[in-house]
């Protein structure tokens, strides 16, 4: 199986919904690379201790100091597979622009992104990370590429 980076991150208030969710797919995880903002990263590599199960994990800066943006940045240079990104939609964040724009350049640069954990269990079941002649179709930004 094809070892995937995949990117998670938490808001506070889901952020128990996230290291559930971790611990519910730990042998899965264990088996790919985290990068993680670092409170998420943090909580869920002293869970995965805790439970003796080793997990390959990179913790960015926390979110609101720019770990939203550091793995955008790695979603630009297509160093992520998949994002899984558990967004507390009912309270204001200091980093609003940030989360727009993970969201934004995931989109654009066509990474699958979770935002809520059905999707994510949907996501890391699914058979296309398997199949070799599935070629994800490109976002079609002709007249923006001035390289
Ligand atoms: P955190 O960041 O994991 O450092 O809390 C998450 C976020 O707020 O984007």
């Amino acid at each position: 199986m094809k070892k995937l980076t995949i990117a998670l991150v938490a808001h506070d208030r889901r952020k128990a919904d996230m290291v559930e969710w971790a611990c519910h797919n730990a042998e899965y995880l264990s088996r790919h690379r985290l990068v993680c903002t670092g409170t998420t990263g943090g909580l869920i590599a002293r869970t995965f201790e805790s439970k003796d199960v080793h997990v390959d994990i990179i913790c960015m800066h926390s979110g609101p100091l720019g770990g939203d943006a550091e793995i955008a940045a790695m979603v630009v240079r297509k160093e992520v597979d998949l994002a899984i990104f558990l967004i507390d939609d009912l309270n204001p964040q200091p980093h609003e622009a940030d989360i727009q724009m993970l969201l934004r350049q995931c989109r654009v640069h066509n990474i699958p992104i979770a935002c809520n954990r059905y999707s994510a269990d949907l996501m890391i079941t699914s058979a296309l990370w398997e199949d070799e002649t599935y070629v994800p179709c490109l976002p079609q930004y002709i007249p923006y590429d001035r390289n």
